[in-house]
């Protein structure tokens, strides 16, 4: 099935305790279409750049076979710019500056090729964008969403206006307690369900993920990775490969769910073993079915006696 990804298309500034980039290629829509790209086609991205992003990056997206039809390209302006500083503790990060530049004059427009789109993943950007996109798509099957701090807390209202045409939200731990209020991260599901999204997936960084429907609760693990250099996109990744997964099958099961939070998680484990999408770069389905056994195999027990 086709799946449609909306989001930020970026040059990120990303220090570690382990390296450092300047520039690199980032953006939740990069993150997602390119670990959804693993699953599924066509995926079609919707988004906007400065007249400095270059060839290179587009060439990246290209090989991945993602459709840059509804890529804006405003020459005269700069594409939008994140940077990011992480500790010893990965799962925090400290945002040094967000440079929206040409998101800030943003319109999304959706090609007519886009508009019968089965799937959306409204990757993290400005939640009235995620809202214009949704507005311009014949009646999507399914629509996944992102969202981070910065946009909970600067448009709260214009957020739950979005969140109640989502299917499903992803969500990390921090970015649930603030939506809702709650400490407790299974009523705060619980309430993120009252707000609209049916599916509530709540990461919670090197300690899984939570699946939460009306009927089933689902917990995750992460990949007991020894090395992580860098976890810019880790969300997107998993988001991307959540969404790449549904549209594949086309199967919404509760079953099929928690498969595709498995690949989900799959996907974030490669994307921060490696700087920028270079985690992504050289991987195969061969992998990423490998990983995603090694999963099963890492929470199976028996019943003893
Ligand atoms: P994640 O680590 O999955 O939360 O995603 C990191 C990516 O989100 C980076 O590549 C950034 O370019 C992008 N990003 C950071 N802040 C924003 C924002 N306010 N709006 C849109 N994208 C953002």
């Amino acid at each position: 099935m086709s799946l449609l990804v909306v989001g930020s298309v970026a040059l990120d500034s990303v220090e570690t305790p382990f390296g450092k980039v300047d520039d690199a290629l980032g953006g939740s829509a990069v993150y997602i279409s390119t670990a959804a790209s693993f699953f599924t086609a066509p995926i079609r991205l919707v988004g906007v750049v400065g007249g400095d992003f270059s060839k290179e990056h587009i060439e990246f997206l290209e090989e991945r076979d993602v459709d840059l039809e509804g890529l804006q390209v405003v020459e005269e302006g700069k594409t939008f710019r994140w940077g990011g500083r992480y500790h010893y503790d990965l799962n925090a990060r400290d945002t040094l500056f967000t440079h929206l530049n040409a998101f800030e004059q943003f319109k999304p427009i959706i090609p007519v090729s886009y508009k019968k789109t089965a799937y959306v993943c409204l990757g993290n950007i400005d939640p009235v964008l995620q809202r214009q996109v949704l507005e311009q798509i014949q009646k999507p099957r399914f629509v996944i969403g992102d969202t981070m701090n910065y946009w909970i807390q600067t448009k709260p209202n214009e957020l739950r206006d979005t969140m109640k045409v989502m299917d499903a939200i992803v969500v990390n731990e921090s970015e649930a307690r603030l939506l809702t209020n709650e400490p407790n991260l299974i009523k705060a599901a619980k309430k993120i369900i009252a707000l609209g999204p049916k599916v509530v997936i709540v990461k919670k960084g090197e300690h899984g993920a939570v699946l939460v429907t009306e009927d089933t609760i689902f917990s995750a693990p992460a990949y007991p990775l020894e090395n992580i250099y860098d976890p810019t996109g880790a969300g997107d990744a998993f988001a991307g490969g959540f969404a790449g997964w549904l549209s594949k099958t086309d199967d919404l099961s509760n079953e099929n769910l928690k498969r595709a939070v498995i690949y989900g998680s799959s996907l974030a484990s490669f994307c921060v073993e490696k700087f920028s999408v270079d985690g992504l770069r050289d991987l195969t389905k061969l992998k990423i079915q490998d990983r995603y056994r090694s999963f099963m195999e890492l929470s199976r027990f028996d019943e003893g006696r």
